[in-house]
């Protein structure tokens, strides 16, 4: 650590709580200047934002990773509470620092704030920098031939993909000192009261993941060693580890999509399994393309037709689904997975999905916000976006018509039923021919397997077929109102 006699420059940290990859922190570090590092905790600009109790459990832990690594370099994370433009001008007066650097973040309700930030310090002589991090590209620097944006995955791709050398920019290395900006108070991480207590339900996410940097390169480098090779093949199948889950460390920007972007191309084979592995980052870019190019993607339906739609209300039911308790047993697994472990795969994400919004015909958004509350990756573009995809209400979107059948998906992706007996052990014994239609299995075999329907497992709590039909009807009726 040394010291200086310039104004310190505040690095405001936000969805970017890494040193590697910073652009704020090194180019705010390249100065020579003092650094403020910042974390504000501030009130959700609207209350789809507000953050959900398995993020607020993530959150704690990765500030406290952060302010260790920051501590290494010699400075101090300063915490504290409130509206953002009174918290900064109190560290700004606080430390007499004249400069603001942050890396931008991209809901409509956070651009907003920042915009009117950045015009508010400006006004007040203060340098305000932001830069990009959160996202490979600036989600209006893809645009079609005439200028628009794409409402469809695939030619978003190729064109992401066609001119990658100029979007996705080579990552930077985090640095190796800084100077710290002295005499500024910090408020205690744990009077934010971040982690559950009574009860404390978080144990299955301590042991699921580690939150933070290192935690973060740990997944990739896991993966590029592993996974990436039969990504093509095992990425569907929910019981394996077929997929990085490196989701919730990118949602809270602890390794940055170009870092993994590099490392894959520098470190992987060059496979199918690469190829599609890195598509699937750049699906993260193009929800994030969708809401900003939109709007208001996790409350209103981007296709208008859906405001049309008959949607059942049914507490009951929604309850069942929340808990893993429809009778279906891959719809169960997959909701006792997020439960547990604050993460569902991808494949089951879509299978619940369908579930909810076809089988209960209950409003995507109660599923939306449910994940929201319970993901640890919960993020505001791939949740609104993948729910909308999975209504059918989305840009790109799977047909409503298209219904998916839990028996079928079950035995197609998980044939064997090791992911449905780890999430559901009272379906052990269960032979993997009825697995995932309980209801099917012979008087003799229920008693084998201890299994009593009703009892030690629920029934099913709608008829898979009688289901479809309502579901086909109620997307009748939609279009006949919507014409
Ligand atoms: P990998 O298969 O290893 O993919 C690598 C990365 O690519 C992911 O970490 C993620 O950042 C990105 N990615 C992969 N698939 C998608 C996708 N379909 N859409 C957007 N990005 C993708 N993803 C979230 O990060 N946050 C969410 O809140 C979220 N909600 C979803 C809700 C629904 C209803 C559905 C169907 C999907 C949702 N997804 C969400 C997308 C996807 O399920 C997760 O990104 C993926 O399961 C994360 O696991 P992984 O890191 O192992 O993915």
């Amino acid at each position: 650590m040394t010291t200086t006699t310039s104004s310190p420059i505040i690095v405001w940290f936000r969805r970017d709580l890494r040193l590697d990859d910073n652009l704020a922190l090194k180019t705010a570090v390249e100065t020579d200047a003092p650094i403020v590092p910042l974390f504000i905790n501030e009130p959700a600009p609207a209350p789809h934002l507000e953050l959900g109790g398995a993020q607020k459990w993530w959150l704690h832990k990765t500030l406290e990773a952060l302010a260790a690594k920051l501590n290494e370099l010699g400075a101090d994370l300063v915490l504290q509470s409130g509206d953002p433009l009174d918290v900064l001008k109190k560290v700004i007066a606080e430390t007499n620092a004249d400069a603001v650097y942050w890396n931008r973040r991209y809901t409509p309700e956070h651009i907003e704030i920042d915009t009117a930030l950045k015009s508010s310090l400006k006004d007040d002589g203060i340098d305000v920098k932001s830069f990009d991090g959160h996202l490979m590209h600036e989600p209006t620097q893809v645009k079609t031939k005439t200028g628009g944006f794409y409402r469809v995955y695939t030619p978003f791709w190729k064109s992401f993909y066609a001119a990658r050398d100029e979007i996705v920019r080579p990552a930077i290395d985090a640095p190796d000192k800084l100077t710290s900006g002295t005499g500024v108070a910090s408020e205690k991480l744990e009077d934010w009261k971040l982690l559950p207590t009574k009860p404390n339900w978080s144990g299955g996410l301590a042991e699921t993941w580690t939150p933070g940097e290192a935690g973060a390169h740990e997944r990739l480098a896991e993966f590029l060693d592993n996974g990436v090779s039969q990504y093509d093949d095992e990425r569907d199948l929910p019981s394996t580890e077929g997929t990085s889950r490196l989701s919730p460390h990118l949602t809270f920007g602890e390794i940055s999509p170009s870092r993994i972007w590099h490392t894959t191309l520098d470190n992987a084979a060059d496979t199918t399994g690469r190829t599609t592995f890195l598509k699937e980052l750049v699906w993260r870019e193009f929800s994030y393309h969708l809401l900003v190019n939109t709007g208001d993607l996790a409350n209103g339906n981007y296709n208008a037709q859906f405001d049309q739609f008959p949607w059942d209300e049914n507490e009951e039911r929604l309850k069942a689904w929340q808990k893993g308790a429809t009778g279906y047993p891959i719809v169960d697994a997959g909701m006792r997975q997020l439960y547990q472990t604050g993460w569902m795969h991808n494949r089951v994400r879509m299978i619940v999905g369908s579930f909810l919004v076809k089988h209960l015909l209950l409003d995507w958004r109660h599923g939306e916000r449910w994940f929201w509350d319970t993901l640890v990756d919960a993020d505001p573009a791939s949740n609104a976006a993948g729910w909308q995809w999975v209504a059918g209400s989305g840009a790109d979107a799977a047909p409503y018509f298209r219904i998916f059948n839990p028996m079928t998906q079950g035995e197609k992706f998980d044939p064997k039923g090791e992911y449905v007996k780890r999430f559901v052990p009272e379906l052990e014994k269960v032979p993997p021919k009825f697995i995932h239609k309980p209801w099917e299995a012979p008087k003799n075999i229920l008693e084998y397997a201890d299994v009593t329907l009703g009892a030690t497992y629920p029934h099913p709590i709608v008829d898979h077929q009688q289901a479809r039909t309502r579901a086909l009807d109620a997307y009748q009726t939609m279009r006949g109102k919507a014409a």
